[in-house]
């Protein structure tokens, strides 16, 4: 008989979601991981015989299933939280409020700090992650060992004014942060094993002039990966771009070819008959951002986006890091829009899982819990009762399941949360410390935190 093969960790009698072509579902599972990757998955007895480690999970009260992937988001933008949803729809086009350019490298690494924490607790092992000082956003993810897409925020709108709802272009704008991004390539592109990936990010088309974003292609065409932006998010972008350019977003990426299915693009709500056809004829990626969209009282035509040709992931643009919240607020907002009893659970997992993967080009490296993906596996705590009962499997998880039933997450084979408690860093400081910032910031613009009367 052979011996077992030594391996780092082997994780025992969990239910196992596989997330593979065939939905292969393990009542009473087992992954073997060696380095950064799974080297088998299988029942646990099969797996004992096979493999041998010195560090076995008991997984009997969890459900494990692939880590969740975030398409958009601007962990910074965790200083607005709870305070934006009830002044406007994004920060950058509201006065009075804390504003991306307006924090210092170390107040946005304490925020990008929070938001990573957040997205790690809430099961996410993937994310793109964009703002300006995308260096602090980077270390910020590779302290907290999340795999993450950064980038930087382009654009050549004065922000200034832009809080005003004016749109004044300055060239030399457009040329900071398109540097700020090229320095983000040199400093972390292929970081830590390749954790760490730089993209290309246009922050949007009414912020960017036609020439910047023929930049952004041109870099983004050495570069490889994604170009990300927002696109059709508000009306107020949509008028001003028509006048500006006499075309509508849409037609405006596509004069500047960026439009292919390399562009993930966020929200894609005010989009007409015309520009859905357009965007799902290139195959876009369309990253779902319900909660960005919801409280402003939108909702993306994702049906007919996905009927022409668009993909779908989800995202959670910096508010609540809870995708499986996410989900729901998918399926509600497609049935509000157009009745009936699509997406099913199994969809919405697809979008918060599978997509997210196909549309980054990672679909043969995460997404599934296989032999040979990275190791990226969340588990959640089954004994909870919210996630009882489990009939179908695939229905508890997109309609009941929530970011606090994350127990463990392992990230490229490393346990990186146990217990719910972050392993290799302080979650108390990282708390306390953007707290503080946050109510420095606020404090700017006359708001007297509570915390301090
Ligand atoms: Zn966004």
């Amino acid at each position: 008989m052979n011996r077992p093969q030594s391996v780092d960790l082997i994780v025992t009698d969990a239910m196992v979601y596989c997330f593979d072509d065939e939905n292969t579902f393990l009542p009473d599972g087992a992954i073997a991981v060696a380095g950064s990757r799974i080297v088998d998955v299988g029942p646990t007895d099969e797996i004992l015989k096979a493999y041998q480690s010195s560090t076995v999970l008991d997984g009997q009260h969890f459900l494990a299933m692939p880590g969740l992937v975030n398409t958009h988001n601007h962990t910074p933008l965790t200083i607005t939280r709870g305070m934006i949803e009830d002044l406007s729809f994004a920060p950058i086009y509201t006065k009075s409020i804390p504003q991306g350019h307006l924090l210092s490298a170390s107040e946005t690494l304490a925020l990008a700090r929070l938001g990573m924490y957040e997205l790690l607790k809430a099961g996410c092992t993937t994310v793109v992650d964009f703002y300006r000082h995308p260096k602090m956003l980077a270390q910020a993810a590779d302290e907290m060992g999340m795999r993450a897409v950064i980038t930087g925020r382009i654009h050549d709108v004065d922000l200034d004014e832009l809080a005003s709802r004016n749109w004044v272009h300055r060239n030399e704008i457009g040329d900071a942060t398109l540097q700020e991004t090229c320095d983000l390539i040199d400093a972390w592109h292929g970081k830590s094993d390749g954790r760490i990936r730089c993209d290309v990010g246009a922050h949007g088309t009414d912020t960017c002039t036609p020439g910047l974003l023929r930049r952004v292609r041109e870099l983004a065409e050495k570069q490889g990966g994604n170009v990300h932006i927002h696109l059709a998010h508000a009306k107020g972008e949509v008028n001003y771009v028509h006048e500006r350019d006499g075309i509508s977003p849409a037609c405006l990426v596509e004069e500047v070819g960026l439009l292919n299915e390399r562009l993930i693009a966020a929200h894609c709500v005010f989009l007409d008959e015309e520009d859905r056809k357009r965007v799902g004829r290139a195959g876009i990626g369309v990253a779902h951002a319900p909660h960005q969209n919801a409280p402003a009282g939108n909702s993306a035509p994702i049906r007919d986006l996905i009927a022409e040709g668009a993909h779908v992931s989800l995202c959670t643009d910096s508010r609540s890091a809870d995708m499986f919240e996410a989900m729901r607020l998918a399926g509600g907002s497609w049935r509000m829009k157009n009745g009936g009893y699509e997406p099913k659970a199994k969809t919405l997992l697809d979008w918060a899982i599978g997509n997210g993967a196909r549309q980054l080009g990672m679909q043969n490296e995460i997404g599934r819990i296989a032999k040979g993906y990275k190791a990226d596996i969340i588990f959640l705590d089954r004994l909870m009762p919210n996630l009882t009962p489990i009939v179908d499997g695939y229905g508890i998880l997109a309609y009941s399941a929530s970011a606090g039933n994350v127990d463990t997450v392992i990230i490229d084979g490393r346990i990186r949360l146990r217990d719910k408690r972050p392993v290799g860093f302080d979650a108390h400081s990282v708390v306390s410390e953007a707290q503080t910032v946050s109510e420095k910031l606020w404090a700017r613009y006359g708001y007297n935190p509570v915390t301090r009367s």
